[in-house]
């Protein structure tokens, strides 16, 4: 077994469950053990207490004039449960079949001490200044990371951001996303008369907000997918044709896709593909709906209320906050005559995206080929990841996002696994990313 190995195998062994206030302790002793680790390579390092979890920060700093990478991982963990369907213990890593069974191995554990393992490897040789941001709140989100990045900004100066928790496309094909979609959430509340009423008395002369709800519903895409919303495509940024046909030549097969989850068709915006319509351009759908009776049997209401839920997907350049407000404006817009009205706001998030041909990008482009013998792959995410669109929005710095886990890893369900090959293979390329990265600034 190899010193990073065994060394992972430490790490993995301290049960830090972030939900779990009953493993505080093995939080602190996690962060502890980073603690020291990074000391021991030449790190200063500060455990950084919060309400909650502690944030390890640490850095090492070469010289004024070398660049700076700034990676981000977690060092928390999934609760275990239900362990008896684990094969071994999730506390207890064990390799089996070239693999690495335990919690945490993949998410985030493994691909953030890989890094640590890269920047040990190379020793004297280290080219870039390096700082590691490793929280212990992410799959809990109680919010105590963003606070604290805001009043650290001239610390964590940076030149990239390299986030390492998420998968590649395939075994042996190793992606680097670059981009991620925002998001804006929101609730409509709508009335028609003081009281829910009897559809034979007042049917046929009452309004019914099930009716203006779905009338509003109807109103918000076109049949060609469009939405509707005036404004709502102004800011989006098209897609390239390089990026058009990267995403032609992906082993990315739609009719699969739908079959995946049951579905005969996968209808969407017109004049794009699949890939296109859930990576790169923005979309609307609705995510609930409610109103009148819905027991068993039939009730002769027409009900007072009715509302729907509502959530976009955005891309760059759409603001969230702005499309809020396009949105807010034309529900009301549409809103038919004798209802009220009423729309929450239920959170956004900021779309990210880093130029394909930035030298970051680029950089990294070369590491995983050379540690994985082919090219890798440009995705981006159809979902959001809050935490790198903040560190976007704080930092404004280019963000790779290159993830050495695999579909298959099992992440917060039982007997996750990081495979041996892409543990060895996330050192050498992050390695190597650290060695190119520096050229690039040279
Ligand atoms: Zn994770």
């Amino acid at each position: 077994m190899t010193q990073a190995l065994s060394e992972l195998f430490e790490l993995l062994r301290i049960p830090s469950v972030s939900a779990d206030p009953a493993h505080n302790q093995d939080m602190k002793k996690a962060a502890g053990w980073l603690e020291a680790k990074l000391r021991s390579i030449g790190f200063n390092v500060e455990v950084v207490p919060t309400p909650n979890h502690p944030i390890v920060y640490a850095e090492k700093r070469l010289s004024d004039i070398a660049p700076t990478v700034l990676f981000y991982g977690h060092y928390d963990v999934q609760p275990p449960d239900p362990l008896v369907l684990w094969h071994t213990p999730p506390f207890e890593p064990t390799l089996r079949d070239g693999k690495i069974y335990a919690r945490g191995s993949s998410d985030d554990k493994g691909q953030i001490f890989a890094h640590i393992a890269a920047v040990e490897s190379l020793g004297d040789q280290l080219p870039v200044n390096v700082k590691f941001v490793i929280e212990g709140e992410e799959e809990v989100g109680f919010g105590n990371l963003v606070p604290w990045l805001e009043g650290n900004l001239a610390r964590l100066k940076a030149d990239v951001l390299v986030v390492s928790d998420s998968s590649m496309l395939a075994p042996g094909i190793p992606a680097i996303t670059y981009a991620l979609r925002g998001i804006a959430l929101l609730e409509v509340r709508l009335q028609g008369s003081a009281r829910d009423l009897h559809s034979g008395t007042y049917g046929g002369g009452a309004p019914n907000p099930i009716h203006a709800a779905a009338t509003m519903i109807a109103k918000l895409k076109s049949q060609d997918g469009k939405i509707q919303i005036p404004g709502f495509y102004d800011k989006v940024r098209p897609l390239s044709e390089q990026e058009r046909k990267l995403y032609h030549k992906l082993p990315f097969d739609a009719a699969e896709f739908a079959a995946a989850i049951g579905a005969s068709a996968m209808p969407g915006e017109a004049g794009y593909s699949l890939l296109e319509r859930i990576w790169a351009r923005p979309s609307l759908d609705v995510n609930g709906i409610w109103g009148g009776y819905q027991g068993e049997g039939s009730k002769t209401v027409i009900p007072a209320k009715a509302g729907f839920k509502l959530s976009m997907r955005l891309v760059p350049d759409q603001d969230p906050e702005a499309i809020y407000a396009l949105t807010k404006a034309y529900l009301e817009h549409i809103l038919p005559a004798g209802y009220s009205l009423e729309i929450l706001p239920h959170g956004v998030g900021k779309p990210v995206v880093t130029e394909l041909d930035s030298a970051p990008m680029q950089a990294a482009s070369r590491a995983l080929e050379k540690a994985w013998g082919r090219k890798p792959v440009f995705n981006r995410m159809g979902g959001s990841v809050p935490i790198v669109a903040d560190f976007q929005q704080l930092m404004n710095i280019p963000i790779v996002m290159m993830g050495f886990g695999l579909d298959d890893d099992n992440l917060h369900s039982p007997n996750e696994k990081f495979d041996l090959i892409n543990f060895e293979k996330a050192i050498e390329s992050s390695r190597n990313f650290l060695l190119e990265f520096a050229k690039t600034l040279r």
